[in-house]
């Protein structure tokens, strides 16, 4: 069954790259994502991805520890770039082609984020691979995810967590805690079911971008999930 969407966002989160470690990059699960991806660009999906790097350096721990927050978030950022790099490169490796961008200029290392640029690389059938979030200290990659699907008229987001959707409560503390299949961005946000940050949600919300929340380790797949296999949740209206 083909893709109901032409032009998917797809947030990878840090962690799904880390593996089971806290810290860094395991191959066996830079390769499970990147052929995830691989699988979804060739059934003739474009995908943009927008990488985390909670693998490597978050902001607030590094403001936590004295130093000063503008500098950390840069230097999470710098995080998201390397993750960034491994993917496009793992992607590369899978035979689907692929173009790492940056948000902060870094011409040696990649091709500086403009969204004339992605659109134009994502129609030549790359995927494009987003580093350095929104550009900006104090935001996410979540919110950076939001941002991009809308700047590059993506059809929807796509999230990947340890969890198979937004449930009603946290499931982990509440076994009785139920999965919406579709909720509103309203009642994500006044309830605080922290799947993503507020601002990434409001930013869907203004822009009425739909974002699918999924397990990552979901037995159908990226792929089955875009098809309508596997369990997930439609945030939108
Ligand atoms: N970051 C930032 N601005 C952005 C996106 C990210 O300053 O637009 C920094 C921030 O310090 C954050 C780190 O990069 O902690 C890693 O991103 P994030 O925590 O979103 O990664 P994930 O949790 O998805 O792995």
């Amino acid at each position: 069954m083909p893709s109901p969407y032409k032009r998917i966002l797809l947030k990878v989160s840090g962690e799904a790259l880390a593996g089971d470690n806290s810290f860094g990059i395991e191959p066996p699960f830079l390769q499970a994502v990147a052929q995830q991806i691989a699988d979804v660009a060739q059934m003739g999906t474009q995908v943009a991805i927008v990488v985390g790097g909670g693998n490597i350096f978050r902001g607030m721990a590094g403001a936590a520890d004295g130093t000063d927050r503008v500098t950390a978030d840069l230097m999470g950022m710098l995080g998201t770039m390397i993750n960034a790099l491994a993917l496009s490169n793992a992607i590369t490796r899978h035979g689907v082609k692929s173009k790492p961008f940056s948000a902060a200029t870094m011409p040696s290392v990649a091709d500086t984020f403009t969204a004339r640029d992605a659109k134009l690389a994502l129609e030549e059938g790359f995927v494009v691979v987003l580093g350095g979030g929104t550009g900006n200290p104090f935001f996410t990659t979540d919110t950076a995810a939001t941002l991009r699907a809308i700047e590059l008229d993506c059809d929807v987001v796509l999230k990947g967590t340890k969890v198979d959707g937004v449930y009603s409560e946290d499931p982990k503390t509440n076994p009785a805690a139920t999965r919406y299949t579709t909720v509103g961005y309203d009642e994500v946000i006044a309830k605080n079911l922290k799947v993503m940050d507020t601002a990434a949600f409001a930013l869907a919300r203004d822009n009425a971008m739909p974002i699918i929340v999924y397990a990552l380790d979901d037995a159908a797949g990226l792929a089955g999930v875009l098809e309508g296999r596997g369990l997930s949740t439609r945030v939108g209206d």
